[in-house]
Protein backbone atom coordinates (compact mmCIF):
# COMPACT_ATOMS: atom_id res chain seq x y z
CA UNK A 1 0.00 0.00 0.00
CA UNK A 2 1.24 3.16 -0.88
CA UNK A 3 2.50 5.52 1.87
CA UNK A 4 2.90 9.16 0.55
CA UNK A 5 0.93 11.21 -1.37
CA UNK A 6 2.71 14.09 -3.08
CA UNK A 7 0.99 16.80 -4.06
CA UNK A 8 2.37 19.77 -6.43
CA UNK A 9 0.03 23.10 -6.10
CA UNK A 10 -0.14 25.25 -9.11
CA UNK A 11 0.37 29.04 -8.19
CA UNK A 12 -0.71 28.12 -4.40
CA UNK A 13 -0.86 32.11 -4.00
CA UNK A 14 -2.28 33.88 -6.64
CA UNK A 15 -4.82 30.88 -7.75
CA UNK A 16 -6.35 30.49 -4.28
CA UNK A 17 -9.92 32.36 -3.84
CA UNK A 18 -13.06 31.55 -1.46
CA UNK A 19 -11.18 29.10 0.26
CA UNK A 20 -10.02 26.63 -2.05
CA UNK A 21 -6.58 25.99 -0.10
CA UNK A 22 -8.70 24.55 2.30
CA UNK A 23 -8.73 21.59 -0.22
CA UNK A 24 -4.84 20.85 0.52
CA UNK A 25 -5.32 21.23 4.47
CA UNK A 26 -8.00 18.39 4.07
CA UNK A 27 -6.37 15.50 1.59
CA UNK A 28 -3.00 16.53 4.09
CA UNK A 29 -5.37 15.62 7.05
CA UNK A 30 -7.13 12.35 5.57
CA UNK A 31 -3.85 11.14 4.56
CA UNK A 32 -1.87 11.61 7.88
CA UNK A 33 -5.50 10.35 9.73
CA UNK A 34 -4.52 7.27 8.21
CA UNK A 35 -0.76 6.89 8.19
CA UNK A 36 0.06 8.47 4.58
CA UNK A 37 2.62 10.74 4.24
CA UNK A 38 1.74 13.95 3.01
CA UNK A 39 4.08 15.95 1.15
CA UNK A 40 3.08 19.22 -0.49
CA UNK A 41 5.05 21.66 -2.74
CA UNK A 42 4.47 24.49 -4.47
CA UNK A 43 4.84 25.35 -8.26
CA UNK A 44 4.99 29.44 -9.14
CA UNK A 45 5.52 31.41 -11.75
CA UNK A 46 8.62 30.57 -13.46
CA UNK A 47 9.17 27.20 -11.81
CA UNK A 48 9.88 24.09 -13.97
CA UNK A 49 7.36 20.99 -13.44
CA UNK A 50 8.54 17.51 -13.15
CA UNK A 51 5.80 14.97 -13.96
CA UNK A 52 7.33 11.91 -12.50
CA UNK A 53 7.47 14.04 -8.85
CA UNK A 54 4.05 13.84 -7.97
CA UNK A 55 0.81 12.19 -7.81
CA UNK A 56 -1.59 14.89 -7.61
CA UNK A 57 -2.03 18.81 -9.40
CA UNK A 58 -4.29 21.42 -7.90
CA UNK A 59 -5.07 24.45 -9.18
CA UNK A 60 -7.66 26.73 -7.26
CA UNK A 61 -9.70 29.49 -8.41
CA UNK A 62 -8.29 32.95 -9.01
CA UNK A 63 -9.56 36.71 -10.58
CA UNK A 64 -9.11 37.46 -14.45
CA UNK A 65 -6.06 38.90 -13.73
CA UNK A 66 -4.18 36.79 -11.48
CA UNK A 67 -5.53 34.27 -14.06
CA UNK A 68 -3.92 35.91 -17.07
CA UNK A 69 -0.71 35.53 -15.34
CA UNK A 70 -0.56 32.12 -14.24
CA UNK A 71 -2.31 30.85 -17.80
CA UNK A 72 1.08 32.37 -19.36
CA UNK A 73 2.79 30.57 -17.37
CA UNK A 74 1.18 27.34 -17.26
CA UNK A 75 1.34 26.78 -21.30
CA UNK A 76 4.95 28.18 -21.60
CA UNK A 77 6.33 26.37 -18.64
CA UNK A 78 4.29 23.60 -17.45
CA UNK A 79 1.81 22.56 -20.11
CA UNK A 80 4.16 19.51 -21.17
CA UNK A 81 4.68 18.27 -18.18
CA UNK A 82 1.22 18.21 -16.82
CA UNK A 83 0.27 16.43 -20.07
CA UNK A 84 3.03 13.71 -19.04
CA UNK A 85 1.85 13.54 -15.39
CA UNK A 86 -1.91 12.89 -17.12
CA UNK A 87 -1.06 10.37 -18.98
CA UNK A 88 1.40 8.33 -16.45
CA UNK A 89 -1.57 8.23 -14.05
CA UNK A 90 -1.29 11.47 -11.72
CA UNK A 91 -4.61 13.01 -10.97
CA UNK A 92 -5.15 16.79 -12.13
CA UNK A 93 -7.85 18.49 -10.09
CA UNK A 94 -8.78 22.32 -10.82
CA UNK A 95 -11.14 24.85 -9.33
CA UNK A 96 -12.76 27.36 -10.86
CA UNK A 97 -10.24 29.52 -12.42
CA UNK A 98 -8.18 26.72 -12.59
CA UNK A 99 -10.50 24.62 -14.49
CA UNK A 100 -10.91 27.36 -16.97
CA UNK A 101 -7.11 27.02 -17.51
CA UNK A 102 -7.48 23.11 -17.90
CA UNK A 103 -9.28 23.69 -21.06
CA UNK A 104 -8.01 25.01 -24.75
CA UNK A 105 -9.22 28.68 -23.82
CA UNK A 106 -11.07 31.28 -21.91
CA UNK A 107 -11.75 34.40 -24.09
CA UNK A 108 -12.83 37.56 -22.77
CA UNK A 109 -14.15 40.01 -25.32
CA UNK A 110 -11.43 40.14 -28.03
CA UNK A 111 -8.78 38.49 -25.94
CA UNK A 112 -8.07 34.89 -26.09
CA UNK A 113 -6.34 33.12 -22.79
CA UNK A 114 -4.97 29.98 -24.09
CA UNK A 115 -5.18 26.72 -21.67
CA UNK A 116 -3.18 23.81 -21.68
CA UNK A 117 -5.86 21.56 -23.28
CA UNK A 118 -6.34 18.58 -21.25
CA UNK A 119 -9.72 18.98 -21.39
CA UNK A 120 -11.82 19.08 -23.90
CA UNK A 121 -13.94 22.52 -22.84
CA UNK A 122 -13.78 26.50 -23.70
CA UNK A 123 -14.97 29.00 -21.82
CA UNK A 124 -15.83 32.68 -22.66
CA UNK A 125 -16.72 35.57 -20.55
CA UNK A 126 -19.87 36.63 -22.53
CA UNK A 127 -22.86 39.01 -21.23
CA UNK A 128 -24.73 38.62 -18.46
CA UNK A 129 -24.74 38.27 -14.35
CA UNK A 130 -21.87 36.22 -12.40
CA UNK A 131 -22.89 32.56 -11.68
CA UNK A 132 -23.03 32.75 -8.61
CA UNK A 133 -24.61 30.38 -5.23
CA UNK A 134 -24.78 27.36 -3.82
CA UNK A 135 -24.63 24.52 -6.24
CA UNK A 136 -25.24 20.53 -6.26
CA UNK A 137 -24.44 18.17 -8.83
CA UNK A 138 -24.88 14.39 -9.42
CA UNK A 139 -21.98 12.52 -10.46
CA UNK A 140 -20.93 8.82 -11.57
CA UNK A 141 -17.26 8.18 -10.92
CA UNK A 142 -15.60 5.08 -11.76
CA UNK A 143 -14.42 3.26 -8.68
CA UNK A 144 -16.50 5.43 -6.41
CA UNK A 145 -18.04 3.81 -3.78
CA UNK A 146 -22.14 3.64 -4.76
CA UNK A 147 -23.46 4.12 -8.53
CA UNK A 148 -24.16 7.79 -7.75
CA UNK A 149 -22.71 10.74 -5.51
CA UNK A 150 -23.84 14.11 -5.01
CA UNK A 151 -21.33 16.87 -5.09
CA UNK A 152 -22.28 20.06 -3.42
CA UNK A 153 -20.07 23.47 -3.21
CA UNK A 154 -20.28 26.96 -4.45
CA UNK A 155 -19.82 28.74 -7.79
CA UNK A 156 -18.72 32.48 -8.78
CA UNK A 157 -17.81 32.99 -12.16
CA UNK A 158 -18.09 34.85 -15.36
CA UNK A 159 -16.78 32.54 -17.46
CA UNK A 160 -19.23 30.09 -19.40
CA UNK A 161 -17.43 26.62 -20.07
CA UNK A 162 -18.93 24.84 -22.87
CA UNK A 163 -17.82 21.38 -24.09
CA UNK A 164 -16.29 20.15 -26.60
CA UNK A 165 -16.76 16.95 -28.81
CA UNK A 166 -14.74 14.48 -26.46
CA UNK A 167 -15.86 16.53 -23.81
CA UNK A 168 -17.18 14.57 -20.75
CA UNK A 169 -19.13 16.44 -17.70
CA UNK A 170 -18.33 15.79 -14.23
CA UNK A 171 -21.95 16.10 -12.92
CA UNK A 172 -25.18 16.78 -13.83
CA UNK A 173 -26.63 20.12 -12.12
CA UNK A 174 -29.11 19.30 -9.38
CA UNK A 175 -29.28 22.77 -8.21
CA UNK A 176 -27.23 25.88 -9.32
CA UNK A 177 -25.59 26.86 -12.50
CA UNK A 178 -23.12 24.29 -13.84
CA UNK A 179 -20.94 25.26 -16.86
CA UNK A 180 -22.63 28.02 -18.30
CA UNK A 181 -26.21 28.20 -16.38
CA UNK A 182 -28.07 26.23 -19.68
CA UNK A 183 -26.61 23.00 -20.11
CA UNK A 184 -27.10 21.23 -17.16
CA UNK A 185 -23.72 19.87 -17.05
CA UNK A 186 -21.48 20.75 -14.75
CA UNK A 187 -17.60 20.44 -14.51
CA UNK A 188 -15.40 18.04 -16.96
CA UNK A 189 -13.59 15.10 -16.57
CA UNK A 190 -10.74 13.14 -18.78
CA UNK A 191 -9.30 9.68 -16.82
CA UNK A 192 -7.66 11.41 -13.89
CA UNK A 193 -8.18 15.58 -15.11
CA UNK A 194 -11.59 16.77 -13.20
CA UNK A 195 -12.27 20.27 -13.55
CA UNK A 196 -15.38 21.73 -11.21
CA UNK A 197 -16.45 25.94 -10.62
CA UNK A 198 -17.35 24.05 -7.20
CA UNK A 199 -15.55 26.27 -4.47
CA UNK A 200 -16.65 25.81 -0.87
CA UNK A 201 -14.14 24.78 -0.60
CA UNK A 202 -15.04 21.77 -2.39
CA UNK A 203 -12.95 18.35 -0.72
CA UNK A 204 -14.27 19.34 3.25
CA UNK A 205 -17.65 19.80 1.77
CA UNK A 206 -17.62 16.33 -0.02
CA UNK A 207 -14.83 13.98 1.46
CA UNK A 208 -15.49 11.37 -0.36
CA UNK A 209 -14.55 12.73 -3.20
CA UNK A 210 -11.54 13.99 -1.92
CA UNK A 211 -10.62 9.95 -0.57
CA UNK A 212 -11.95 9.10 -4.36
CA UNK A 213 -8.69 11.39 -5.55
CA UNK A 214 -6.52 10.00 -3.07
CA UNK A 215 -6.96 6.56 -3.84
CA UNK A 216 -6.40 7.06 -8.05
CA UNK A 217 -3.62 9.56 -7.41
CA UNK A 218 -2.29 6.26 -4.97
CA UNK A 219 -3.47 3.72 -7.65
CA UNK A 220 -5.37 1.83 -5.15
CA UNK A 221 -9.27 1.16 -4.96
CA UNK A 222 -11.26 3.39 -2.43
CA UNK A 223 -12.45 0.88 -0.38
CA UNK A 224 -8.10 -0.13 0.21
CA UNK A 225 -8.50 3.31 2.41
CA UNK A 226 -8.83 2.78 5.86
CA UNK A 227 -12.14 3.89 6.77
CA UNK A 228 -12.08 7.32 8.95
CA UNK A 229 -14.94 7.95 11.34
CA UNK A 230 -16.51 10.78 8.98
CA UNK A 231 -19.32 11.85 10.88
CA UNK A 232 -18.77 15.57 11.19
CA UNK A 233 -17.86 15.38 7.63
CA UNK A 234 -21.31 14.10 7.04
CA UNK A 235 -23.07 16.68 8.87
CA UNK A 236 -21.19 19.63 6.76
CA UNK A 237 -21.78 17.24 3.17
CA UNK A 238 -25.64 17.40 4.54
CA UNK A 239 -25.73 21.06 5.68
CA UNK A 240 -23.87 22.02 2.01
CA UNK A 241 -26.37 20.09 0.44
CA UNK A 242 -29.50 21.71 2.05
CA UNK A 243 -27.52 25.34 1.66
CA UNK A 244 -27.84 24.20 -2.05
CA UNK A 245 -31.88 23.51 -1.46
CA UNK A 246 -31.45 19.79 -2.28
N1 LIG B 1 -12.07 34.52 -13.27
C1 LIG B 1 -12.93 33.43 -13.55
C2 LIG B 1 -14.37 33.81 -13.84
O1 LIG B 1 -14.87 34.77 -13.32
C3 LIG B 1 -12.84 32.41 -12.43
C4 LIG B 1 -13.38 32.92 -11.13
C5 LIG B 1 -13.10 32.01 -9.99
O2 LIG B 1 -12.12 31.28 -9.96
N2 LIG B 1 -13.94 32.10 -8.97
O3 LIG B 1 -15.03 33.12 -14.60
Amino acid sequence: MADVLRVCALYPDLMNIYADRGNLSLLRKRCEWRGIRFELSGSGLGDALDPEAHDLFYIGGGQDRDQRLCAADLVERKREGLHAAAARGAVVLGVCGGYQLLGHSYTLGSEEIAGVGLLDVRTTREPGPRLIGNVAIEVALDGAVGERQVLAGFENHGGRTRLGAEGQPLGRVLKGWGNDGRSGQEGAISAGTIGTYLHGPLLPKNVWFADWLIARALGIAVTDLAQLDDALEQQTHMSALRAAGV
